[in-house]
């Protein structure tokens, strides 16, 4: 079942015509670089007057703004953990990351939703590993709650790619 609704891509999640695109964003939800960076510049600035009215996001929680002049009607910020070696519970975070945001997603109503590698940038955790989270946190979420009709990776870098096209086909065997 998941897997007929997740797909993984290589682009910008900026481009994308989801019902939501997700942001790997920082705790003060106030802007930064990589996704971040690049989700407020194409929302334009009132994504982040909103997001000062949020008073900031718990690392592996998710909060929901509009999308402004995105393709995309919403926005989920959450915050993946700083990857310090992977014994600080940075595994159970990025896992919280993805099931909170569909949490938020499916209380929306939003049926199309896309995500980036969530903390695989300036946060530094490895790849394989963050993609074999994200995909069995999906699958997971998505056995449970059956409401999603598309969820995207959407990876930024040939690496990301190959990491979690990977593990997906290995899922369908
Ligand atoms: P984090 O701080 O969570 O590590 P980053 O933004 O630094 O966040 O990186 C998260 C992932 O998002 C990385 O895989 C990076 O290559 C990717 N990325 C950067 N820009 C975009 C974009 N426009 N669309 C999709 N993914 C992007």
């Amino acid at each position: 079942m998941g897997q007929r609704i997740i797909r993984i891509i290589k682009g910008d999640i900026t481009e994308q015509e989801v019902d939501a695109i997700v942001n790997a964003a920082n705790n003060s939800l106030l802007g930064g670089g990589g996704v971040d960076g690049a989700i407020h510049k194409a929302a334009g600035p009132k994504l982040l007057d909103e997001c000062r009215t949020l008073n900031g996001c718990a690392t592996g929680e998710a909060k929901i703004t509009h999308g402004y002049n995105l393709p995309a009607k919403w926005v989920i910020h959450t915050v993946g953990p700083v990857w310090h070696g992977g014994n600080n519970e940075e595994d159970r975070m990025l896992a919280k990351c993805y099931s909170n945001c569909l949490k938020l997603a499916a209380e929306e109503g939003i049926k199309t939703i896309a995500f980036p590698a969530i903390s695989t940038g300036v946060y530094h955790f490895p790849i394989p590993r963050a993609a074999e989270i994200a995909i069995n946190e999906v699958i997971d979420f998505l056995q449970e709650t059956p409401v999603f009709d598309r969820i995207l990776f959407v990876c930024f870098n040939d690496e990301t790619f190959s990491n979690f096209n990977r593990l997906l086909n290995e899922d369908k065997k």
